[in-house]
């Protein structure tokens, strides 16, 4: 999906620029370097779909990035622009990716080169039965092995799918549903997983507007409360993304999808639930009532505001309008929106890039414990819940009783009450983005040589998955 896009680099070639970059500077040998650069496996299938009664032969890819960690996990995304520079790029940032918030898996990625919108739903389930079946045969699915999970273009619908085809050639293999997670909930899905990747790219960036030195260089106040966001793509990653900020202070005073882009002039921000409504009855988000129209999508990368949050595809941010960019901070939520030249550009103008290998990873994260739950067979909190309650009461009781004091019932039932899944799934994202962004942050500030978020983030997975093949004895 490169696009028209005036880079030097291809999307796989960026990633590898990026790794170069940041692997120059650790103290790894050449052979590690390259084992860790190079993508271990990757099959090509092509198979044939019956569209009104004429055979349309599809394309499609599977990509192991790693295996330094097994299984391999990566999602599979539906898209014209797929190809196999693009699965291999995505999958490398996948075992980057799980490497900084420590999720233990290799990194992979899939892809079937279609347009999803031109198939009914009869044979999208029909291209993603045969798709599975191929890496059935190929041994590229399965609770140990790789692990999908949704991406551009897919969603819990085609989860479902993929697990179904599965259970149904592995009958009798009790971790079966640990094939695939961004699957419903009715399904052995796992609560908070549809928004993990919009929450942990709020999660992401409200750490890093917390650190007051680093805001007051780029002019911002810290917090989130009352930041101008501007998202592009009102999917899955942008629609949570912004409803998060939304629902914590911030202003989403721009939204831009395919049709155009729309602007708040008030700069009070949309109601993000009111716009997605809007969009699904009209099929559009312009026109919505108070906004401004923006012919030409890609300008709202151009608005003013305090944080652009990419959220469709990649190479959105280009040599081209870097220079017209009028954020302080990048948040990149969608993988790969910024090329490197653009990144030198924004650098050098002192903007702030939250680099996707990181600040993307909370869907990875919350796959991680879809497949625990997956393998334990049992909701988290199922068996703790009530436990914690009771526990929990019995101190707040003993409390009361001693200083004779009574608590509001409000306040009362939010100290006794137990972690649910969701609770549990949500502050483990919380302490996972957190960490990771810490130890990026102290590599960015401390570690020779680097001098963006992008390479200490680099830095920081080269290094973990180096100590792996080290510690495995694959290399001395
Ligand atoms: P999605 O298909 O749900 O949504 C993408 C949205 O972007 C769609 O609404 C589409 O119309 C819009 N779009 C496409 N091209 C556009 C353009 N040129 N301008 C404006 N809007 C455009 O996909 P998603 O799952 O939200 O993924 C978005 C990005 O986030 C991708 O780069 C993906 O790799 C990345 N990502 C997704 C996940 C996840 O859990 N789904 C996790 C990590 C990273």
């Amino acid at each position: 999906m490169s696009g028209t896009n005036n880079s030097k680099f291809t999307f796989n070639q960026s990633v590898q620029y990026y790794f170069d970059k940041a692997s120059a500077l650790t103290e790894h040998s050449e052979g590690l370097l390259s084992q860790i650069k190079a993508c271990n496996s990757v099959i090509r299938m092509r198979f044939p779909v019956k569209v009104k009664g004429e055979y349309h032969t599809l394309e499609a890819y599977r990509a192991q990035h790693s295996h330094h960690k097994t299984p391999c996990k990566g999602g599979i995304r539906y898209s014209e622009g797929v190809d196999q520079d693009e699965v291999i790029a995505l999958a490398s940032l996948m075992t980057y990716k799980c490497a900084i918030v420590d999720v233990p898996f290799g990194g992979a990625k899939g892809g079937i080169k279609i347009n999803p919108k031109k198939y009914t739903t009869g044979q999208l389930q029909r291209i993603t039965r045969r798709y599975t079946t191929e890496l059935i045969k190929k041994n590229f699915i399965g609770p140990a092995i790789d692990v999908p999970a949704p991406d551009y273009g897919t969603g819990a619908r085609e989860m479902s799918w993929i697990l179904d085809t599965f259970v149904t050639f592995n009958p009798g293999m009790i971790d079966a549903y640990g094939c695939v997670t961004g699957k419903p909930v009715t399904q052995s899905g796992i609560r908070g997983r549809v928004e993990a990747t919009g929450r942990g790219v709020f999660f992401g960036v409200r750490e890093a507007v917390s650190v007051a030195e680093d805001m007051k260089a780029l002019g911002l106040t810290t917090g989130i409360e009352g930041k101008r966001i501007v998202v592009q793509g009102l999917g899955n990653v942008g629609f949570h993304s912004a409803k998060i900020f939304q629902e914590n202070g911030a202003h989403v005073i721009g939204v831009a999808e395919y049709e155009g882009a729309i602007y708040d002039p008030t700069g009070k921000g949309f109601d993000i639930d009111a716009l997605f409504e809007h969009r699904t009855h009209t099929g559009s988000i312009l026109n919505f009532p108070g906004a401004k129209n923006i012919e030409n999508s890609s300008e709202a990368l151009e608005l003013d505001c305090d944080i652009l949050i990419p959220a469709a595809i990649e190479r959105v941010i280009t040599a081209e309008n870097a220079p017209r960019i009028k954020a302080k901070i990048i948040a990149e939520a969608a993988n790969g929106p910024t090329t490197p030249e653009a990144e030198e550009i924004l650098l050098e103008r002192g903007i702030m890039v939250l680099p996707d290998v990181y600040l993307n990873a909370g869907g990875v994260t919350v796959s991680y414990f879809e497949w625990l739950k997956n393998l334990s067979h049992v909701r988290f909190g199922r068996m703790s819940k009530r436990h914690e309650e009771m526990v929990q009461r019995r101190f707040v009781d003993a409390i009361e009783q001693n200083t004779g004091k009574k608590l509001r019932p409000e306040e009362r039932n939010l100290i006794i009450q137990g972690g649910s899944e969701v609770d549990i799934v949500r502050s483990g994202l919380e302490d996972t983005m957190m960490g990771a962004y810490q130890d990026i942050h102290a590599t960015w500030k401390t570690y020779n040589g680097v001098r963006d978020l992008r390479t200490a983030a680099f830095v920081v997975a080269i290094n973990k998955v180096a100590t792996s093949y080290i510690e495995l004895g694959i290399f001395p």
